[in-house]
This record gives structure tokens, sequence and C-alpha cells, in this order.
């Protein structure tokens, strides 16, 4: 495989670090990623030579500022392919990206008694903003559940769906076990009935490459500070028909057309959906990170992720008292697992001393822990920058860890 990890490397001076006085060995990448220095240097750039408030005042720093903005929508419209720029909207995230569509669709689209299907293996931000809105509305969710090997039960979706459906809401990926689903059949099911699908790519598009007109998805949101970007800025994908009939979801500067106090027309989208001054660094700044990512290549990345994942989790298999949680055939480089009689905070908490990062806890995916029956896990997931010699780290750290519990 042609894939220059020391270059990659290159690209992300914090990873040389000690911590505790070991190597730091970074196994936290689905909670976010480190930030390529190309996405610094984007920021710094555009503070020491021409940072201006965006899409308003006609001087050259504004113009600059606005026209690099824009090209991040651009870029990020290609990096999904997205049928055009105006469907690419920026928020604070993918949890805002959610929250945006829940309110906008529910409002527009969701009476009292209709269904919203949400998958069991959400992350909390995409189960807690439709909770919201179906208590308002008086409507009801309803699980697609998943096996105990991680998988998606999504033949049983045929059935969930009724005439009081009216949207689907589902991961791309798993946060916690790392389960790839099946969502262009899942788009498939739900279309054939008509229905809307909303994505929630948080933990795919930084692994596997995304075609948003291939999948046919409604809507699909994800987080820049995930992708080696920087934080604060999130994407969310939508249809412009879609997009186009669901209300705004703030009011404010950039998303109106005329205000009166009579009456206020709106902006066309996507800045129907922008109000107010965005974080025009970081979305600046998010381009680099666009830029490197397909430069590398998401199948390359995806190949040398995938070889970290088989390797770490042979060894992981030699431990005793090792559970893995998730072992889906389509599976991102996350790993959760739990060893027997030793608690995973402390696992954790051990391993970290020892250079190791990783996370332990629920993951904010609840509805997964009570799958399992179980307070929490531990989670190593690895990045385009890991190593076969971090994993061998990881794995001795491990054993030593297991030993003194013994
Ligand atoms: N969905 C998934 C699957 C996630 O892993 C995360 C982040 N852990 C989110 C949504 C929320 O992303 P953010 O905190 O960037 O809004």
């Amino acid at each position: 495989m042609n894939y220059d990890i020391n270059k990659i490397r290159s690209y992300f001076p914090v990873l040389k670090q000690q911590v505790y006085n070991k190597p730091l060995v970074y196994l936290d990448n689905a909670a976010t990623t480190q930030k390529t220095v190309k996405v610094l240097m984007a920021q710094e750039k555009l503070h020491n030579d021409y940072y201006g408030n965006i899409h308003r005042a006609a001087h050259y720093m504004a113009d600059k500022s606005t026209a690099d903005f824009e090209e991040t929508r651009d870029k990020v419209q290609k990096f999904i392919n997205a049928g055009a720029r105006e469907e690419i909207i920026f928020t604070k995230g993918t949890t805002e990206s959610v929250n945006l569509v829940a309110a906008s669709f529910c409002e527009q689209f969701i009476k009292s008694g209709d269904e919203i299907i949400v998958s069991e293996m959400e992350h909390h931000s995409n189960i807690v903003p439709w909770q919201i809105q179906a208590i308002n509305k008086g409507a009801k969710i309803v699980k697609l559940p998943f096996s105990d090997s991680g998988i998606l039960q999504s033949g049983a979706l045929q059935n969930l769906i009724s005439s009081k459906t009216k949207l689907v809401a589902v991961t791309h990926v798993s946060n916690v076990l790392g389960t790839i689903n099946p969502v262009k059949q899942i788009i498939e099911t739900a279309h054939s009935k008509n229905i809307p699908v909303f994505i929630d790519g948080a933990q795919a598009v930084q692994h596997i490459p995304v075609d948003v007109q291939e999948l046919d998805a409604d809507f699909y949101a994800f987080s820049a500070h995930k992708m080696y970007g920087p934080n604060g800025v999130g994407v969310l994908y939508g249809k412009r028909k879609w997009l186009t009939e669901m209300p705004p979801y703030q009011g404010g500067g950039e998303m109106i057309a005329e205000v009166s106090f009579d009456k206020t027309t709106f902006s066309e989208i996507p800045f129907k959906f922008e109000a107010g001054t965005p974080n025009i660094t970081s979305v600046i700044a998010f381009g680099a990170s666009i830029d490197m990512l397909q430069d590398i290549g998401l199948v390359n990345i995806w190949e040398w992720e995938h070889e970290l994942l088989e390797y770490a989790t042979a060894g992981l298999k030699e431990i005793e008292g090792m559970t893995i949680y998730g072992e889906a055939p389509e599976k991102s480089s996350v790993i959760s697992f739990n060893i027997e009689g030793v608690h995973s905070f402390d696992l954790g908490t051990m391993l970290d001393k020892m250079g190791i990062a990783v996370r332990t806890g629920h993951h904010c995916a609840d509805p997964v822990m009570q799958h399992y029956n179980i307070p929490g896990t531990v989670r190593a997931s690895f990045g385009l920058y890991n190593t076969k010699e971090e994993i061998d780290q990881f794995l001795h750290a491990l054993k030593k860890v297991v030993q003194m519990f013994a």
C-alpha cells in the first residue's frame, strides 16, 4: 500500500510528545482527532492577513474572508458529492445539525400520533433532539434494534414502518460498536415508502468515502473536529427539496431577505439556516483538513485503518477475560471492550499513566450500554496517523494492567 505514514505523522507534531514521561499513544480518535498543522496554519494566515466578517461589508478583508469561507462550502460539497453547494449548511457540529433538522422538520411535517424510527445504536445526539420534538408534538420514537454482535436489524425496518412513520434516523457508523450500517439499503427501504432518512455521519466521513447522492440520503451530518479539523464546525447536508420546505431553525442576521415589524422574508438556502456570524475562522481552516483527507485518499485511509483494526482485534482477543462489543463484518477502526474483573474506568486511568489515551464510560450511547447491561466500556479508536507499533504499546500496557489486577 502506498501510504507514507511518516509524512502523515509529520502533519501532527503533537503526536511526538511524551505524557507522564511515556511516548503518547493517542487512541481516542472517535471522541476527537488531533488537528493537522495545515489547519493551524490556515487559522494563523487568516488572522495575520485578512480576517473580516463575511457576506456583508464591501472591503478587501471581508471579501477575501467570504471567498475562503465559501470555498470550504465547495470543498465539502465535493467531499461528499452533494448535488449543489446550497445543500451544505455550516453548523456548530453534528449535534447542532441533528437539532436543526429535528426542530425544523418536525415543526413542518410531524403531528400528534406520528412516529420517528431511531436506531438503538445511536449517540445521544441522534436520540435526544428527536425525543424533545416528539414530546412537543405528541409523536412517538420507535426503536430499530441491533443484535448482540452489534449488527443493526435493518431487515426489521420494513415492518416498523407504518402510515404513521415520518422519518428514519440512523448512524452510518456506530461510535461504540464500530458497525458500518448498510445505510444505502436502509434508505432504499424507507424511500420505497416515501419516508426520508437522516444519517449521522460523525463517525463515517473520516474513515470511508461517502457519496450522499449515491446513498440518496435526505440529510447527512458530521463534525470537523473528528476529521483532523477545527472545533466548533459541523455540516448538515440536506436535499434542496427538504431544506426549501423546512422553516428556519434560528432567526437573526444573514438568514433574512427583508425585515419589517409587520413581516420578515427569509434568504434562500443555505443562508436561511445560517443565522448570525458563523465560526468564520474554523470553517476556513476546515478546508485545509478536507484537502488533507482528499490528498491522502479515503480509500487509502480505510485500508490503513482496517489493518490496524484487524491487528489490534487479534491482539486483544489473546487477553484473558476479554469481551469485545461489536463484531460486525463491516466495521470501522473502533474497538470497545471490557476485561473481566477490572472496571473500565480503572483500566482507562492506568493506561493513561502509561501514555495511552483511550476513552472509558458510556460514550454518550446509554442505550448501547443498556443493551449489554454494562455501565461502560474501554474504547480504543484509531485514526489515519496511528501505527502498529502504537498498537503494540497499547497491548503491552494493557497486559501489564491486567497482571496488576490479577
Ligand atoms: N454522533 C456520533 C456517532 C458521534 O460519535 C458524535 C461525537 N461523539 C456525535 C454524533 C456528536 O458530535 P459533536 O459532539 O461533534 O456534535
